[in-house]
């Protein structure tokens, strides 16, 4: 198990579309590369982690909300494994988010996502799940998949007046 560099804003990777995960699935470096996410996602404090961030051009993220300081008001959820994930969209209903993201430290910015998805992908052991999802697993599911798109957080604001360093949203947003 490793800790894992985080790709940061800027590195033109994070601007790329991944490529499904295929045979390499079940090969020991995927499986560790899985693992190495999780590590990192947990070490880093996130809700979840795309593989793009870590440098891997592959449709994987991780995602697990444990009780977490950095996000003292948002309900918990268990670890998901998701690999070539898709998202149908159950609530068009779009609610406020205030999100950051690893590979944009220290920084918040308020966007729109669905309410409530339908999460379907298949897991580290090459078997299908969907999950009805609410709230702000469905928020950072959306976050996630963005990533695999090349799309950040950033893109998704109608308005950058929200875009805060921590410390500021702290002081005039939370
Ligand atoms: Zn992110």
């Amino acid at each position: 198990m490793a800790v894992l560099d985080v790709v940061k804003m800027g590195n033109p990777l994070l601007r790329k579309v991944s490529a499904p995960v295929g045979e390499e699935l079940k090969t020991t470096l995927f499986q560790q590369t899985i693992t190495d996410m999780v590590a990192t996602m947990r070490f880093q404090n996130g809700a979840g982690i795309a593989a793009p961030q870590v440098g891997i051009l592959k449709r994987a993220f991780t995602m697990e909300m444990v009780e977490n300081p950095r996000y003292p008001d948002k309900n918990p959820f268990p670890l998901y494994i998701v690999i070539n994930p898709e998202i149908e969209i159950l609530d068009k209903t779009l609610v406020d988010s205030w999100e950051g993201c690893l590979s944009i430290p220290n920084i918040r910015g308020k966007l729109k996502r669905y309410k409530r998805i339908l999460l379907k992908a298949i897991d580290h052991n090459g078997t299908f799940f969907q999950k009805e999802l609410d709230g702000f697993a469905a928020i950072v599911a959306q976050h996630e998949l963005d990533h695999l798109n090349g799309t950040l957080l950033i893109d998704r604001m109608d308005s950058m007046e929200t875009l805060s360093f921590q410390e500021e949203y702290e002081k005039y947003w939370m």
